[in-house]
């Protein structure tokens, strides 16, 4: 009789896992994929030797994670680049969030106040703002004077912290670092999105993982290996028979996957709200192998680690806009990486890879590469001639890869007013029903690579189980 079975082996699959294992549990992962880590994964997709990311790449979450950082797994190094993030404009200027938020204040010029009110409360208290960031829900009951200042900024539209800003640098650095929320900056919420990752950037960086993100995810996997635990690969779960006998299961999938598998084992009511979570957009990726570093107009953008592709404040805002109305922008936001220049074991000497997304309608089956490359010809002129080879995706190509990614949604649910406070349900979101868990980023605190949803669901586990 195992303890608890996890179903799916994404970076909070592997965390609940690997926790409860920690407290002597027997613990078993079923995989349906060839290989673990779901959205945590590198591999060859251009050319032999280059190694990519498949989903994630920046992990300014991963590196914030108190749940990550406890467990000092062996052989994750972060890399990090000279500047964490670059947003170059069309006149050759650029934004640029550095770690010393100082510099960040200096080079915007008659924007620096703002910023400085604007993020640097919630940077200097980092560690109080990740405990609304990545805590527990209602975190901000137990310290309700920071999570005041937090959530008061948080809880905002970005389209309303913007009006703070005047200079189209300190603007479009907001929207960058806000349309990472992938829905409109007019959405409740969105501020609180470009809050967490721009303070994060000055406390903890916007590092890359040595190796690339699936070394999270194998050092995880070791771990949980080295507790006795155990993870089969090529096995899908369908159906509730597909489980072996187990006290608990977690389920580090969507709510509606959950739903399915469970079927009546979940209240009607749970099983409602599981299927009430609506996806959030799809995406379009590229992964590109190069043949020198990007020629960036702006020197100091080859610098930064992630570079922000996509114009002004009302450029940005036009294109989410439009994806959430079910366009394709003819300039699309790209959020976009070249790990290289933090991490030189990526790809052989001299050459380069670039990883890049922009956001699309749930389900879009359209090639965005050309629209994507135009918009790197804009900030970097000569960019296409050193493109040696290509792989892309679009939001099928991501859902047949990770069950997960509804639609090609990597949010695990979008966000909405509701979702921020039932995601996927108000109370214990973490618990389905009796021995059945949710423990994917469909709960709190949501998308990324920090396992807190994963960590947060064990201990739920954890307490129920005593
Ligand atoms: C293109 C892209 C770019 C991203 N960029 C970043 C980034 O730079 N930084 C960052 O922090 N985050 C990024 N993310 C988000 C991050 O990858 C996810 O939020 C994170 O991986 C979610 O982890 P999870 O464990 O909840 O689920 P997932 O990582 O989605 O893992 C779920 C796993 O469950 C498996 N599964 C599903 N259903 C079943 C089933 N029925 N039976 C068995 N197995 C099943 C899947 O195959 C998958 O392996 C990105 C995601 C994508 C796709």
């Amino acid at each position: 009789m195992l303890d608890a079975v996890v179903v799916g082996s994404g970076p909070n699959g592997l965390v609940a896992a690997v926790t409860l294992a920690a407290a002597g549990k027997k613990v078993l992962v079923l995989e349906a994929a060839p290989t673990i880590g779901g959205g945590a994964r590198t591999a060859e997709l251009t050319l032999p030797g280059i190694r990519h990311d498949v989903c994630s790449s920046v992990h300014p979450l991963g590196a914030g994670s108190p749940a990550i950082a406890a467990m000092h797994l062996a052989g994750v190094t972060w890399a990090h680049p000279e500047i964490p993030m670059a947003h170059p404009l069309d006149d050759g200027s650029a934004a640029f969030l550095h770690l010393d938020i100082d510099a960040t204040i200096a080079h915007l010029g008659p924007d620096g106040r703002a910023y400085r009110r604007t993020f640097g409360s919630v940077a200097r208290h980092w560690e109080h703002s990740v405990r609304f960031a990545l805590g527990p829900p209602l975190a901000a009951l137990l310290h309700p004077f920071a999570g005041a200042r937090f959530g008061m900024l948080a809880l905002q539209p970005a389209s309303w912290l913007s009006r703070r800003f005047k200079t189209p640098m300190g603007r479009a650095l907001l929207a960058g670092l806000a349309g990472h929320a992938a829905v409109p900056l007019t959405r409740i919420g969105t501020a609180g999105v470009g809050l967490t990752l721009g303070a994060a950037g000055h406390t903890v960086g916007w590092p890359f993982a040595i190796g690339g993100s699936g070394v999270i995810v194998g050092a995880l996997a070791a771990r949980l290996e080295s507790l006795g635990g155990e993870i089969r690969t090529r096995t899908e779960v369908l159906e509730w028979s597909d489980i072996p006998p187990t006290r608990v299961v977690l389920f580090d999938t969507t709510p509606a996957i959950a739903a399915r598998i469970a079927g009546d084992r979940l209240p009607a009511g749970v099983a409602r709200s599981y299927r009430r979570l609506r996806p959030g957009p799809g995406v379009f990726k590229v992964d590109v192998a190069l043949s020198g570093p990007i020629p960036w107009a702006n020197p100091d953008v080859r610098r930064a680690g992630t570079v922000h592709v996509g114009g002004t404040y009302e450029e940005i805002a036009r294109a989410e806009a439009e994806v959430a109305a079910g366009e394709h922008p003819e300039r699309p936001f790209i959020i976009s990486s070249q790990p290289v220049v933090a991490d030189p074991s990526r790809a052989p000497a001299g050459t380069h890879i670039l990883w890049a997304y922009c956001h699309v309608p749930a389900g879009s089956e359209r090639d965005m590469t050309d629209a994507m490359f135009s918009q790197f010809e804009r900030f970097a002129p000569g960019f296409t001639s050193l493109v040696s080879a290509v792989n892309r995706r679009d939001t099928t190509d991501l859902a047949a890869d990770n069950a997960n990614q509804t639609g090609g949604d990597i949010t695990g649910g979008a966000l909405s007013l509701r979702g921020l406070f039932a995601r996927p349900k108000v109370f214990a979101p973490y618990r389905a029903a009796a021995g059945i868990y949710l423990c994917s980023a469909s709960t709190p605190p949501g998308a990324g690579v920090h396992g807190m949803c994963g960590h947060h669901a064990a201990t739920a586990v954890l307490r129920d189980l005593r």
